[in-house]
């Protein structure tokens, strides 16, 4: 078992049981349109709000038992989106062009060399003029619990070429501790 699917065992940190609110913000402000992916979905809360509200959307993530609690929580709410186990590394397989991706904790996972390969495969399946949305760990959190802090600088050299950064700006990432959330970074990122 790797370690994705070991914090599966139990309530990871970043599962809330809701979405998070920028996301939810980001809805309500208009801003996202046509087919969604979203990335590394997790056990899918992000996913599954945007379905609630009509969107065409769709989770991949590989951790198994993530992808099997995503679908058993669509189920039981009624709710039509798509989860697909699939490494966000090679999306190309997927087949498939989004308008919009969401990114809710997945890009500060990968180590250097592994975050040239995720923005080339997030470029593989975004649209022309689509825009990618990303919420991540930011160096202005102390250092402690949790994944690889951001900063801005680093946002903006991976997305260097190829991409347009629209805007980034601080925002909130809420966790399941007893530290309820965590400064962030919400980057919207147009691909050229
Ligand atoms: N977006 C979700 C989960 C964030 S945690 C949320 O906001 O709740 C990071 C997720 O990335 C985990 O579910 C993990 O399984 C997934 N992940 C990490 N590396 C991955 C990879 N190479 N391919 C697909 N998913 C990956």
């Amino acid at each position: 078992m790797n370690s994705w699917e070991e914090m599966y065992q139990s309530t990871p940190p970043w599962d809330i049981g809701k979405p998070q609110p920028e996301f939810v913000k980001l809805e309500k402000s208009g801003k996202i349109q046509g087919q969604i992916l979203d990335v590394g979905c997790g056990a899918g809360e992000n996913t599954l709000f945007f379905s609630e509200k009509g969107y065409d959307i769709t989770g991949v993530d590989f951790t198994p038992s993530a992808i099997a609690m995503a679908k058993q929580r669509a189920k039981q709410r009624h709710l039509n989106a798509k989860f697909i186990i699939q490494n966000v590394l090679e999306l190309s397989n997927l087949q498939q062009k989004f308008d919009t991706l969401i990114d809710s904790g997945v890009f500060h996972v990968f180590d250097d060399e592994q975050r040239v390969h995720y923005v080339k495969s997030l470029g593989s399946v975004l649209r022309e003029q689509g825009i990618y949305y990303m919420l991540v760990f930011s160096d202005q959190e102390p250092l402690g619990y949790g994944p690889r802090r951001i900063s801005q600088l680093e946002i903006q050299e991976a997305f260097r070429d190829g991409w347009d950064i629209q805007q980034i700006r601080e925002a909130r990432m809420e966790q399941n501790l007893s530290k309820k959330w965590a400064q962030a970074w919400l980057a919207s990122i147009i691909k050229l």
